[in-house]
């Protein structure tokens, strides 16, 4: 198969859109320097979206594009391509968006799921590279996880793998939204940090502002970081002893405080560890690109089985 020079990768996001093409190597290969334009504009709403998204791509990527990708905020049967729900963008609620993005611009688009796309590049191009797999963390408002070996994001037989946010540390705990009480998302998900830290302080606020207290020495702040990170080192020693992996890496907006979140989870897996390996915990690379990345390395791949791409 002939691997197109310029790929590009749309990550659709709720609110956002990010873009990036990439110029792929001679064999067929990628890197991040091969990055030649990334862009972000919102995500079109109302009428005809897809037709809005395609006409924005067209003006901005101004290159002879092969293939590409775009990931999708949702749930999607990734062998036909359908989008089954998408709570965020209801547009795209039984959508077949490859297909219908590569019609109007040209080219073979391949949907993918937005999470999965995420880790196989934080895997194959950011921290993980040089790995035989990785375990991928998205720490966000939600708390992903995915495991991936063989250059893929492993599905699981019902497409849903990697909830890790909801393994259930304490059964008395806070109320989840999943139904089950203590889940790990209680504990360091981004909405229940913003409402713990918001009761705390009587007035509203985010995530963002309970690291800038924790920065500041707040010593309430500190104490919920600690349980956050606590909770987060459990989880990590569970995969550790269920998967192996050759390395973890943590990424998702809660883990840019790195010196708040990664390095003290990375201490208390390594403190807590009896038979456990030790594989090296990372901070992710390619922050608010990597589902851009993904979807770039999607781009050109006709299957999960094409390994020249990527
Ligand atoms: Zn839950």
């Amino acid at each position: 198969m002939t691997i197109p020079s310029y790929r590009v990768g749309i990550d659709l996001g709720a609110t956002s859109t990010k873009v990036v093409v990439a110029v792929s190597g001679d064999d067929g290969t990628l890197a991040v320097d091969a990055v030649v334009d990334r862009f972000t504009f919102p995500t079109p709403r109302g009428s005809d979206p897809v037709d809005r998204l395609a006409s924005h791509l067209a003006r901005v990527a101004r290159r002879p594009i092969g293939a590409g990708g775009v990931t999708v905020p949702g749930i999607l049967d990734e062998d036909s391509g359908r989008v089954l729900r998408s709570v965020n963008l209801p547009w795209l609620d039984g959508a077949d968006l490859g297909s219908a993005l590569g019609r109007r611009l040209g080219f073979p688009v391949r949907a993918v799921h937005d999470g999965r796309a995420a880790a196989e590049a934080e895997a194959l191009l950011g921290a993980g590279r040089g790995f035989a797999d990785a375990f991928v963390l998205a720490l966000g408002t939600g708390i992903a996880g995915a495991h991936v070996e063989g250059r893929r994001a492993r599905r699981g037989a019902h497409a849903a793998a990697g909830e890790v946010g909801h393994i259930s540390q304490d059964p008395d705990g806070r109320l989840c939204g999943c139904g089950q009480h203590g889940c790990l998302e209680t504990f360091i998900g981004g909405t229940h940090l913003a409402s713990r830290w918001s009761s705390h302080t009587g007035r509203p606020a985010t995530a963002r502002d309970l690291f800038e207290a924790g920065h500041a020495g707040d010593p309430a702040a500190l104490t919920m970081i600690d349980e956050a990170t606590t909770a987060l080192a459990r989880c990590v020693l569970g995969v550790i002893a269920t998967l192996d992996p050759s390395a973890i890496i943590i990424g998702g907006g809660i883990s840019g405080a790195r010196d708040l979140i990664v390095t003290p989870t990375a201490r208390k897996v390594y403190e807590a560890a009896t038979f456990h390996a030790r594989p090296p915990i990372l901070s992710a690379e390619l922050g608010r690109w990597a589902g851009a990345w993904g979807a770039v390395l999607a781009a050109g791949c006709p299957s999960p089985e094409e390994i020249t791409c990527g």
